[in-house]
Parts: structure tokens; sequence; C-alpha cells
């Protein structure tokens, strides 16, 4: 009695009866039926993902056609007795008809001819001999034809049950001598019921939270989900609480995630970067942990769109609280974070630097609101586009004005029309944040809150080298060595801010007024980015060339874009153009806009309010 204590849970509740087995009722009870009619095929094929009772129900159809007590005295007709000689002996592992073989390790041609000898042998005090082949799609070709020979001509007292993950690698000559039955995934409340009845046979206690983790652990298969509760078992003793769980099994506590999306609401990076380090302090997989990203970016989807929320897989409590958190979202904006989570799951696979990739999209995440922006970004674009003599897409009929027309429009989540510009408040912004067109500098304001050397990159002190001298005596001498030296200056930048580094690239010092260095930028949109930048460049130049600590001031300058038309100059509203159209040919045609979506992940965005 003692040892049985220590069996696996998955044997130990290894089920004993056609009625115990979960969520296979479509293949029990015609089972049943074939065992009460007494219809049974010769072969039977089992298919379905791993874990979810294909090899218990083959061993229970073994015990039910070899039961000697009769029919009409069983349960139901049909089940086991669990009683006479055959079933116990069966139970206990020495029943002398039912043979099971592993194919995945008697692969070969030999060990089926071995199998055709014995198969010949008529059943010892029993009605069949049993033969249940596991993943039998493992066999060798020449296995399977050897095997394909005794199918053709089986004795009466053979029955074969095969069973596989992948039908599909089955010959097709036996498949089609096999009753086939297909073998669904257990859905998660399945599992957490017959974990619970699991709960009450061994004395534990456990909240739902915890059942329903480990059903999702079990993701489908009911064999997994008992492992892991064996494993909580012996990790967290006899009460299984969510949080210690969590913790034990190394999955991601739900917190961290509706801290990310709480920090998407409130466009906070620097609270991503902390949510990285905890993850990464914790020892979480960062590949687990997009993957549970893109679930609960899902459930909160579903919570905002759908008013069955029994499609997110958590407790009660749970399922509430993803009701209230979703509601601070927009299904738009749902949609567009799962596809940045998606994208990361794929890089994480091939990128040499996970963590980096990991706070680069959670950073993109939390300056999502800033799309808005985009838009008006857009909108001066079209407007540069329109001035421009040397636009490369010459043929395409030429961008509306934007400014009534549908070429840049609001959200429906503002629908404060006419003036697009004015981009919607959805979402909290600090007093900076609206003189900037990207908004706050996200990734700069968390550098600066980032634990020096924590990101593995971009750590780079200041460097002292820059003491050539070139005495500069006039602005005019400065303002050549600057010109000369730029380039330098950038890769510098770069090194410690790559992003203010990218867009320093199509800049060139200007002109020296008084002590303000004016430098010249082609687009208004990285003049104010830089602008924002002002206090770190200064800093930057000031240790990079010894002179031009006498500057106190940058500016940058971009060309004035065209000035309003008066409105009477304008020609009467076009017909408005295909919106995905202009934003397609802005991407390709916009050195500037592709620069935002390859360096910045922006992406174009269209509202489809009115
Ligand atoms: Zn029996």
């Amino acid at each position: 009695m003692q040892e049985q204590r220590y069996l696996v849970a998955a044997r130990k509740y290894r089920p004993q009866l056609f009625r115990e087995l979960v969520a296979q009722e479509h293949v029990t009870e015609t089972l049943k039926n074939a065992l009460r009619l007494n219809r049974l095929g010769h072969a039977y094929l089992f298919s379905g993902p791993r874990g979810v009772g294909k090899t218990t129900a083959a061993r229970l159809l073994a015990k039910a056609i070899n039961c000697q007590t009769p029919l009409e005295e069983r349960e139901d007709h049909a089940e086991p007795c669990r009683r006479c000689e055959a079933c116990v002996a069966f139970e206990e592992g020495r029943s002398l008809n039912v043979f099971e073989i592993d194919a995945a390790s008697n692969n070969k041609v030999e060990d089926v001819r071995e199998l055709r000898e014995t198969v010949r042998v008529p059943p010892q005090g029993a009605r069949k001999k049993v033969y249940i082949i596991d993943e039998v799609h493992m066999l060798s070709n020449a296995a399977f034809n050897a095997l394909l020979k005794t199918l053709e001509e089986p004795p009466p007292h053979a029955l074969f049950i095969f069973a596989t993950t992948e039908p599909h690698k089955v010959l097709p000559t036996i498949l089609s001598r096999c009753q086939r039955f297909d073998f669904r995934r257990i859905p998660v409340e399945a599992i957490v019921a017959r974990l619970r009845e699991i709960c009450v046979a061994e004395g534990v206690e456990a909240d739902d939270e915890s059942l329903m983790l480990l059903a999702r652990k079990g993701d489908g298969a009911l064999r997994d989900a008992l492992s892991a509760f064996d494993q909580a078992v012996s990790l967290c003793g006899t009460t299984l609480r969510y949080a210690e769980l969590a913790q034990a099994l190394g999955v991601v506590d739900l917190d961290l995630y509706f801290a990310v999306t709480d920090h998407v609401r409130e466009g906070n990076g620097a609270g991503m970067l902390a949510v990285v380090e905890q993850v990464v302090r914790s020892g979480y997989d960062l590949q687990e942990f997009a993957i549970g990203l893109a679930e609960h970016l899902r459930n909160l989807l579903v919570a905002r769109t759908m008013p069955d929320l029994s499609l997110i897989e958590a407790g009660e409590a749970t399922r509430r609280r993803y009701a209230e958190a979703a509601q601070a979202f927009e299904e738009a904006d749902l949609l567009r974070l799962l596809g940045l989570v998606a994208d990361l799951e794929s890089r994480l696979k091939s990128s040499a630097q996970p963590r980096l990739q990991l706070e680069l999209t959670l950073l993109r995440m939390a300056s999502l609101p800033h799309a808005v922006d985009l838009r008006r970004a857009l909108d001066m674009l079209e407007r540069l586009a329109k001035t421009s003599p040397s636009r490369p897409d010459s043929d395409a009929p030429p961008p509306t004005r934007p400014a009534p027309g549908p070429a840049v429009r609001s959200t429906p989540a503002a629908s404060k029309p006419p003036r697009p510009e004015v981009a919607p408040e959805s979402r909290p912004h600090t007093a900076s944040e609206t003189t900037s067109l990207f908004g706050p500098p996200a990734l700069e304001r968390l550098k600066r809150n980032r634990p020096e050397g924590s990101g593995g990159q971009a750590a780079l002190a200041p460097v002292e080298e820059a003491t050539d001298v070139l005495v500069a005596e006039s602005p005019a001498e400065l303002l050549a060595a600057l010109q000369e030296r730029w380039p330098e200056f950038v890769r510098r930048v770069a090194q410690i801010r790559r992003h203010v580094g990218m867009v320093l690239e199509d800049t060139r010092p200007e002109s020296i007024e008084g002590t303000t260095l004016w430098v010249y930028v082609r687009d208004p949109a990285y003049a104010r980015l830089l602008q924002n930048q002002e206090k770190f460049l200064l800093q930057q130049l000031h240790a990079f060339m010894e002179e031009a600590q006498q500057l106190t001031a940058l500016r940058f300058r971009a060309p004035e874009p065209e000035d309003e038309a008066p409105a009477q100059a304008a020609p009467p509203a076009p017909e408005p153009e295909d919106p995905t159209l202009v934003l397609e040919r802005l991407r390709r045609t916009s050195p500037v806009v592709q620069k935002l979506i390859d360096q910045f992940g922006c992406e174009l965005y269209w509202g489809n309010g009115q």
C-alpha cells in the first residue's frame, strides 16, 4: 500500500473504465457499442495528439474484450468488470494475451516478423490476442509491409490496435484496413474537473487558478497536466496557491502580463524595462514569456469583443480582471499589440540578443499611442511630397490635401472631426509629449532610467580621446572643424544612443550664431526629435571637441513646409483617394516613413472612424 503513494498521478489515475476516459466520449461510446453488439473489427487506428488517452483506450478495449464476466452483468453492458481473473491479471501486468509494442524502439522488419509468428498461436484461455502498437508511424517501410501481410489475412483471434500522433505517416494500405478513431485535445475545463477529483482523492487543497494553471500547462493533454500536478505537489506540498505555484513551475505570473498592458496604457517605457528585468531575473524563458504575452493579449481581445468570457481559459476572478482591463483598449490597439508580439516570437528564435528584442518590442508597445501622432507626421509628409519636385512616383495621382478630406483621419475613439491634426487624446500625455511630434522620446527616457550595463548594449562611456586640437578661434573655423568631423561625431552618438545617431546621420552643421550651433535637418519630424535631445547632444559635443565647449545651444532647422495655401486657391476637393493606397505609396516613396518603420517600429495605420 505504501508504494502506491509514490505512483505518479498519471499512472495512479489512469482510467480503468471507459467512463473514466476524459473527453473522448465519441470514441468510447462507439467502442462500447461494438463490444455490446459483438461487432469488433480486427484492426483499429487511434490517432490524436499526445497524452489524450489513445494508449489508455487501447488497453481498456483489450481488457474489456477479454473480461470473463458476461456482458449483461457488466456496468453499462460493456465496461470491464475489474474482478475476474483476466481483468486482474491485466491490471497487474501479467496478461499473456495482450502485447504492447513501442514502434519507436521496435521498428525493424525483424520485429514485425517475430510478431507475425506469435500472432498465429491462439490465445490462452481468452477470447483475443490483442496487439497494441504505439507510435505506429515510426515503423520502417519494410516493417510496414510485413505488417500489412498480417493485416491482409489476420487470424480470427487477433486484434490490432495502432496508436499514432501522425496518422498521415501511416501507409494508406494500412489505414484502409483499420477502423480509425480521432482523439481530441482535452478542453481545459475537463482537465480541471479531473484534477479537482484527484485533489480530493489525494487530500490536496488547490485554488481554481492553480488548477487552471496546471491544466493550461498540459495544453490539451491530461497526462502532461498530471505530470505538472505531481511536480506541483512535490514542490509546494498539499496546499497549492497560484502565486507560489506559478513561481515553482517557472510559469510567468499573470501579474507581470497585466503590468505590461498597464504600461502600454500609461505609455510607461521605464516600467517596461523593469518588467524585462524581472523576467530575466526570475529566469523565465523569453520565448515562453512572449507566448504567454500573446495569450494575455488574446484574452483581452476576447474580453473586449465577446460577451462570453468562457473563451478565456482562466478562473472566474481572472476573467473578471480581464473584462475590467480590456476596457482601456480599443480592439484595433489590441490587434496591433498582438501583431508586435507575433513578430517578437519569430525574432526571438533567430536573434543573438533576445533580451534586446524583448525590450524593443515592449518599448514599441509602450509608445503605441503615438501612432496617432504618426498620422500627423504623415499629414506633414503628404504636404511635403506635394511640394517636392523630385517625386519618384510621378505617375501616381497627386496626393490630396489631407485637411478636410480623408487622407488623415482621427480614430473612432476620438470622433472629433473635422481637423485631423487634433490628435485624439485618449491616453494620458505629459506636457512635453504634446510638443514633440513623436511624443515622448520613449527610448531615451528609458535609457536614462535604466541601470548602466544592464542591457548589455550601448553602455559605452563617453570617450575622452578627442584631444587632437584644431584651435578654432572664430566661429567660422569652429564651424568648418565641426563640419569636417561631424560624421565622426554622429558615429560616436550612435554608439551611445543608437536611434539618435541614426536620425543625426542626415544632418550637417549649418551656422554658428553667437554660441548657438544651427544644424540643418532634412525633415521637420527629425528636427523636433533632435531638439528634444539637445542637452544630451550638447554634452556629447563638448566631450567630443574641446573647442565646441563655447557652444551653449543647439538648434535643429528643417526646411519650412509649404506655407498654408489660401483656402480659395485650393482646387475643389478631388475624390478622396483610397487611403490604403496613400499609405502604401508613402511607404514606398518616403525615406522618412521607411525609416520610421524600420528603425522605430512604427506602423502605418488607418483609423476607420468617420
Ligand atoms: Zn473482467
